[in-house]
């Protein structure tokens, strides 16, 4: 199975800290590379990182709050001066359009790198966005203040040889080809079925539900995925505020990841009023028993 893992470029909320980045987060999964709303500072944060932003295939923004895009322009400038002639993919509200112009013609920038924009409109179900290589782009409309959407990410599920099984039945070489083609073979030793020495492996998913209240639109993403990042902008003692500005507490992170089965969860996308973190992990873990509190540059690898 192909690595795949999270690398965390920053957990703050509307204002950076002097420990937390604005929000931006790198997917490494396979040969590809997927950037998330990326905030201020994000190409700095990818350099301490050792991330290559000319490496990346695509960006996901869920919507056009400052702290999820200001760092756009420069990702762009930067594939720019690297002379990029890979596309990227941008997938973006479509109702945000005029942002994301502003955002990628705001300076005076000459060289343009080739950008494949996939302005998409969210609705109430998962539905399917695009591809970045053999990975599944599906969105779902979050409940924020402003139009804004959460992505879900998943690799296709297949079928791998088991190498003991393959040795012992005498098989190897071209003839491992022929029982893919055909689905059984003449064997040293008899008749070898594909299901004798292989097996089904299913495909992962990984969810970003980022800035929103507990919806269905984030329950749907974020179903039986191996790893929710999600945000937890407040704890319960500021519920009232998490209403009104239409965010999540770390116990509502907990819940949706218990209630849809996700393995992993991730929680990010902080005020900047907290410094005491364990308080987060205390109140997720209330509810869900694989939580991992963010910090900028943490690396974090899919459960096994
Ligand atoms: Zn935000
Ligand atoms: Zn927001």
């Amino acid at each position: 199975m192909s690595v795949a893992e999270l690398v965390v470029l920053g957990t703050a909320s509307q204002a950076p800290t002097r420990h937390r980045n604005h929000n931006g987060y790198a997917l490494r999964w396979g040969d590809q590379l997927i950037f998330f709303d990326p905030g201020e500072g994000f190409q700095r944060q990818c350099t301490i990182a050792g991330i290559a932003i000319a490496r990346a295939n695509a960006v996901c923004l869920t919507h056009f709050h400052g702290d999820h895009c200001l760092g756009l322009p420069g990702l762009i400038a930067r594939r720019g001066m690297d002379r990029c002639s890979d596309p990227l993919q941008v997938f973006y509200p479509a109702d945000g359009e005029q942002y994301y112009e502003r955002l990628r013609t705001c300076t005076a920038g000459l060289m343009q790198p080739l950008l494949e924009p996939r302005p998409v409109i969210a609705g109430a179900s998962l539905q399917a966005a695009g591809s970045v290589g053999d990975l599944l782009v599906e969105v779902a409309a979050l409940e924020h203040r402003i139009s804004t959407q959460g992505y879900r990410i998943s690799s296709p599920g297949g079928r791998r040889f088991i190498p003991e099984r393959l040795k012992a039945a005498g098989l190897a070489g071209p003839i491992v080809g022929q029982l893919v083609k055909h689905g059984s073979v003449d064997g040293p030793d008899g008749v070898v079925e594909l299901d004798q020495v292989s097996e089904e492996f299913p495909g992962r998913s990984f969810a970003f539900v980022m800035d929103t209240r507990t919806c269905r639109g984030a329950e749907l993403l974020a179903q039986g995925v191996d790893m929710l990042v999600c945000e937890s902008t407040f704890l319960e003692s500021e519920r009232s505020l998490a209403d009104s500005y239409a965010h999540m507490t770390a116990a509502d992170a907990g819940r949706l990841a218990a209630a849809v089965g996700a393995k992993k969860l991730v929680l990010t996308h902080f005020s900047a009023r907290y410094s005491n973190m364990a308080a987060f992990a205390a109140e997720a873990g209330e509810f869900h028993g694989d939580v991992v509190v963010a910090e900028d540059f943490d690396r974090i690898p899919f459960p096994a």
